[in-house]
């Protein structure tokens, strides 16, 4: 009875072990610390936006693609997969990580100010000024009815505002607009909520503070190449 005891507990260590082998998909650590956007955002949000909501997305991914191929595929190629016919748990959970992993990047502490370089060029190119960009992107991040994400995205060489619902984003093939994303913001009442109540446009505001343009301008210069 004792040996049997022991075995269980040895399969279930092995299990356990195993499991976390093979979760392809993980978070990494945030790139900064809970309380380096304050007081753009604050650090309860931060706690529970990566240490929970982030969190059961990977979780749920894993899940969801247990012992199937996605599994073995990178973030990124996981959402040039995504399409009309793929399950929701995939889909919602999928795109979940792969939007935070990247709006915790292009986010920093002592970030803002205005962009430089080929970026600061094309933006003022594509949308007439700095102002004009951000006036647009605040129309996208207001006027996206419920839960989702704006974006500055680059498509055919140029850039654009766009937002999608849920936790789609511009990479997968179901978005309405596909692109290369260079920022962007999660719309999400749980991103801002605690701070700022009601008021979206508040926190897009706020958002400019923090944003890491040196982080958007090699995302624009990867989408250029
Ligand atoms: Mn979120």
């Amino acid at each position: 009875m004792f040996s049997n005891r022991f075995r269980t507990l040895f399969v279930a260590t092995l299990l356990a072990a195993t499991t976390q082998v093979e979760a392809q998909f993980a978070q990494a650590p945030l790139p900064y610390a809970t309380d380096a956007l304050v007081p753009s955002i604050d650090k309860m949000t931060m706690e529970i936006h990566y240490g929970k909501h982030h969190k059961a997305y990977v979780d749920n991914l894993n899940k969801a693609l247990a012992g199937k191929p996605e599994e073995k595929m990178s973030p990124d190629e996981l959402m040039g997969k995504i399409t009309k016919e793929t399950a929701p748990a995939v889909r919602n959970n999928g795109g979940g990580h792969w939007n935070h992993t990247f709006f915790w990047s292009i986010m920093g502490p002592a970030k803002g100010g205005a962009p430089k370089g080929a970026l600061a060029e094309a933006i003022a190119k594509d949308f007439g000024s700095l102002d004009e960009f951000k006036k647009k992107f605040k129309e996208a991040s207001t006027g996206r009815f419920g839960s989702g994400w704006a974006w500055l995205i680059v498509k055919d060489k140029k850039l654009m505002v766009t937002s999608t619902p849920n936790q789609d984003n511009p990479l997968m093939p179901v978005a309405d607009v596909q692109g290369a994303p260079v920022l962007g913001l999660d719309v999400w009442e749980h991103a801002y909520y605690l701070n700022y109540q009601n008021k979206r446009p508040d926190y897009v505001d706020a958002f400019w503070n923090v944003v890491n343009w040196d982080k958007a301008a090699e995302h624009y210069a990867a989408a250029m190449k």
